[in-house]
């Protein structure tokens, strides 16, 4: 393979449809951002939209802007504006309390409807929050279920699928490999055998497009705050497939899910739409980030998006073999681009101090347990420039040792 040069990586940027939509976004000056799938950077819209929110909305008109500014149908307006990034209709989608909490809503939704059944399927290699979500529901439901940790390397999730399973719930893309799990082969696997699947999203909206509503997918909760720029703690999201939504229900019945909030029935009665999903009072500010966050996307084309995404890693795959061969980085995402999504991970023995010598640099990635360094591939604001300008401060860092300092070593709380 010939050497890459920097001169070629300007050239791919001269070349790049999407590079207008970097300045969408404040990027601080000499930092190159990889951790937009933990948190992306702020929308130059953002300010403005809360300015407004809080001077003329909150500030002028208080609690009219419920109805004026129509606050109270922001849950559904924002599901909407996520919708097409999801291949879901409108009506599927609500932006709602937060992703851990959504899932426990629609995992209790799907065991609901197969109550019969009593196997839920995932991965021991889960989300965290997942897997302890699974668990709390459980403990509560007097431990009646049978919660299978799938271990395999193969990702053959269908073999273990069977006429017992009630629910399959994965994550879409794995937030540690960054592998991609096949949704529509898994998908259809499942309703064959007549269970229900729930996928995780938080880690593929924004970067890859998506069909949910055609593969038939039941029920997918995930984040705004990652690859869709919401803002720190941004409020998640849910779908629901829309034939289910009407036969559905879920188990945090606060007021606002209520078909008539203010009525103020004695008696609950779920909405008739997506809004059953909703429990208390939406944090208006937090949604009004969500809204600039999401604006950017309008126009974009995902396949455009996923395009850029998997020539960005792969030029930096290509450039951590050229430029630090020696220096024993091994690759812990799928080398075939299909199977990987939007990030790329490395294990290294001295992943954690590596990490922070290059974020010292204003290369900001993040250290995940037990010895992975983790890029993710931004590509509405990442240069191709940057991924080498990345790669060449990753090289002076191990020529010089440079990550080998007390200072690299201490652990912050947040990796
Ligand atoms: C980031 C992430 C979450 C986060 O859940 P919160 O409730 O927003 O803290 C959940 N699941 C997956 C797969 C994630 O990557």
């Amino acid at each position: 393979m010939k050497t890459l040069k920097l001169e070629d990586l300007k050239n791919l940027d001269q070349q790049d449809p999407l590079s207008e939509y970097r300045e969408a976004f404040n990027l601080p000056k000499n930092t190159i951002y990889f951790d937009g799938n933990s948190l992306g950077p702020v929308p130059k819209t953002t300010l403005n939209n809360l300015n407004n929110t809080i001077n003329e909305e909150w500030g002028s008109d208080l609690i009219n802007s419920w109805n004026k500014a129509d606050w109270i149908n922001l849950p559904q307006t924002l599901g909407n504006k996520i919708a097409p990034l999801l291949g879901a209709k409108a009506g599927e989608v609500i932006v709602v309390d937060s992703t851990s909490i959504n899932l426990f809503k629609v995992l209790t939704s799907a065991l609901r409807l197969n109550e019969n059944r009593k196997k839920i399927l995932s991965e021991s290699t889960n989300f965290p929050s997942d897997l302890y979500i699974l668990e709390g529901l459980n403990r509560i439901s007097n431990n009646q279920y049978e919660c299978v940790l799938i271990e395999d390397d193969d990702n053959n999730i269908e073999k273990y699928i069977d006429s017992s399973t009630a629910v399959v719930m994965l994550s879409h893309i794995d937030y540690k490999t960054g592998r991609i799990s096949d949704m529509k082969k898994i998908t259809d696997y499942a309703h064959n055998k007549g269970a229900l699947v729930v996928w995780d999203l938080s880690h593929s909206v924004g970067v890859m497009p998506m069909d949910l509503h055609n593969i038939g997918v039941d029920f997918a909760v995930g984040c705004t705050y990652k690859h869709l720029n919401g803002g720190p703690g941004a409020p998640g999201f849910l779908y629901v497939r829309n034939d289910l939504i009407e036969k559905v229900t879920q188990p945090l019945s606060g007021w606002l899910g209520h078909s008539n909030p203010f009525a103020f029935d004695r008696e609950y009665k779920p909405a008739n739409n997506i809004n059953k999903f909703i429990c208390g009072t939406p944090s208006i500010l937090a949604y009004k980030a969500v809204e600039s966050g999401l604006n950017v996307f309008e126009g974009i084309s995902m396949e455009q998006v996923r395009e850029k995404s998997i020539q960005l890693s792969e030029v930096f795959i290509e450039l951590i073999n050229q430029e630090c061969d020696e220096f024993e980085f091994k690759l812990f995402s799928p080398n075939d681009s299909n199977l990987r999504g939007s990030q790329i991970s490395y294990m290294h023995e001295n992943a954690y101090p590596i990490m922070q010598s290059l974020i010292s640099r204003g290369v900001i990635g993040d250290y995940r347990e037990p010895n992975i360094l983790r890029f993710g591939i931004s590509p509405l604001y990442m240069r191709y420039e940057d991924v080498w300008n990345a790669i060449m401060h990753l090289k002076k860092i191990m020529q010089s040792n440079e990550w080998d300092s007390s200072n690299f070593m201490v652990r912050n709380y947040v990796t």
